[in-house]
């Protein structure tokens, strides 16, 4: 029903723009290329809007040169959002969002505030490129080689190639029929995970020298600052990435990277197999998914590190009682 209510929408639309988030990642990039590039070659008159500097191993994604930053830009028809949990993910694009006639939200977060006029949030999806797929597929658009380059790219990041608990056989499914399309997985995945630069990886080192453990290892914290990202050479989406690293620490349930900024701090959860990430973001006011969620915290460092600890400590007690 959602898909015949979206198809409509694209239909009536004259002019459309599609946006991602702020701190673009793999799935979000990929979900807004994929919907621009389909809706593009179908013959609409659609936009990609960008919003941050998209990280190299994304770079390689196919038409990103099309894309435009918000600068003079009137008011859509028809905006669509991709990926975004709520209106502050869209960052300096939320007035221009808020601006068109009519708003769709397609998106996999289960903290999503529902904030289009068309709202298809499915929180079971391991990505939103995922439903994408689903969208367009199922409408019968055709599918290039481009946008099915960028849509199985995004399914790849945000189930950490296709190994999270989030996959499911759709997944699968999604990917065999891209796969139809002749795209070089083999290159998508050097360019995904096999192309970190000297000055990620120096970054990704003197991050982990400020790892300790809690909780019988159970937790595991790093922290980095825009000084040591600048002392590296990196950019400052270099730091995706090293939370990952953290969590796949035998034995670690929870993984916490903090990015201290000039003003605030960046969090970023990860679990395993029993903790909910968005427990332990819900009091910071952030969100997520079950096994990934970020928030932003005030400063200082430390209290912030001392409040992660005692609510990781809550959580475990929580699942052990349960257990
Ligand atoms: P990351 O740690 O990679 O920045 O984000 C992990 C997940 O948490 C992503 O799905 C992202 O959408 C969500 N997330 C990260 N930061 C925030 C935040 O400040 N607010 C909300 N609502 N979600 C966030
Ligand atoms: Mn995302
Ligand atoms: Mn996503």
């Amino acid at each position: 029903m959602v898909l015949e209510q979206i198809a409509k929408e694209i239909n009536s639309a004259q002019k459309i723009y599609v946006a991602s988030h702020i701190n673009p990642d793999g799935d979000n990039v990929g979900a807004l290329m994929g919907t621009y590039i389909i809706l593009k070659d179908s013959g609409k008159d659609v936009t990609a809007v960008r919003i941050d500097e998209v990280p190299d191993n994304i770079k390689f994604l196919p038409r990103l040169s099309e894309t435009v930053s918000d600068e003079g830009l009137e008011a859509p028809d028809l905006f669509i959002s991709v990926d975004c949990a709520d209106l502050e993910r869209l960052g300096g694009l939320k007035d221009l969002y808020l601006s068109a006639k009519r708003r769709i939200n397609i998106d996999h977060h289960s903290t999503n505030t529902n904030f289009g006029d068309i709202n298809w949030v499915d929180s079971d999806s391991p990505a939103t490129c995922e439903m994408v797929f689903h969208l367009f597929n199922n409408l019968g658009y055709e599918i290039s080689k481009d946008a099915a380059t960028c849509i199985y790219t995004g399914i790849s990041t945000d189930t950490g190639s296709f190994k999270y608990d989030s996959v499911k056989k759709s997944t699968f499914e999604a990917a065999g029929v891209l796969i139809d399309k002749d795209i070089d997985i083999n290159q998508i995945a050097v360019n995904l995970y096999q192309s970190r630069s000297k000055a990620k990886t120096d970054l990704l080192i003197k991050t982990l020298n400020s790892l300790k453990y809690y909780h019988d290892s159970k937790l595991a914290i790093v922290h980095v600052n825009d000084e040591l990202i600048k002392q590296c050479g990196a950019h400052k989406s270099d730091s995706d990435g090293i939370v990952e690293f953290v969590r796949d620490i035998d034995g670690v349930e929870v993984a916490i990277l903090l990015k201290e900024k000039s003003d605030s701090i960046k969090l970023s959860v990860r679990t395993k197999e029993y903790v909910s990430a968005i427990n332990i973001v819900s009091s910071f006011g952030g969100g997520g998914h079950i096994r990934a969620a970020g928030a932003t915290l005030e400063l200082p460092l430390d209290k912030r590190i001392e409040d992660i600890v005692k609510i990781v400590e809550g959580e475990l007690n929580g699942w052990r009682s349960d257990n």
